[in-house]
């Protein structure tokens, strides 16, 4: 039976951005090399945005949107490593450590595999954690659907937060 104050914490988070000539691609912080990006008031960067609102979720704080409106010119073009940053900062201040995250992006391409261990890195940098405590996975859609037609890439999360142990 977990008493009150080391109670974990899962949370959930999704996001899909539409893809659009010149933009630049940014997932996991990291830019990828593709003619088109991710079309978006911010960075769009759908796995920054996903883990984001998995944290959101984990907290019952609402969501992205909540903390950085899309109608706040402030966030045009923002990174969105920093606004996981920032969101991460309310996780620390209740004293929760990632227990770990788990990450799938739905992409017809281009090929992410050879990107993964360098997102993970980032992401692992921006919210103090090892790196292997940070999974992502990449995935086609099969051609099926937005995803599947090149029109779009999503991406949906999970995360444990925990209190450390002593
Ligand atoms: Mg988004």
């Amino acid at each position: 039976m977990f008493g009150a104050m080391i109670e974990p914490r899962i949370g959930y988070g999704y996001d899909i951005h539409r893809l659009k000539k010149g933009r630049k691609l940014i997932l996991g912080g990291l830019e990828i090399p593709f003619e088109r990006g991710l079309q978006g008031h911010s960075d769009a960067d759908v796995v920054c945005h996903a883990l984001s609102d998995a944290i959101l979720g984990a907290l019952a704080l609402g969501d992205i949107g909540t903390h950085f409106p899309p109608s706040d010119p402030k966030w045009l073009n923002a990174n969105s490593l920093h606004l996981l940053s920032d969101i991460w900062k309310m996780a620390e201040n209740r004293q929760l450590i990632l227990g770990n995250t788990d990450i799938t992006v739905v992409a017809e391409e281009p090929k992410l595999a050879p990107h993964i261990d360098e997102m993970r890195s980032r992401l692992a940098k921006c919210l103090g954690a090892p790196v292997d405590r940070i999974s992502i996975k990449a995935t086609t859609n099969e051609g099926l659907g937005p995803e599947g037609r090149g029109e779009a890439i999503s991406a949906s999360a999970v995360c444990l937060l925990l209190v450390p142990g002593d």
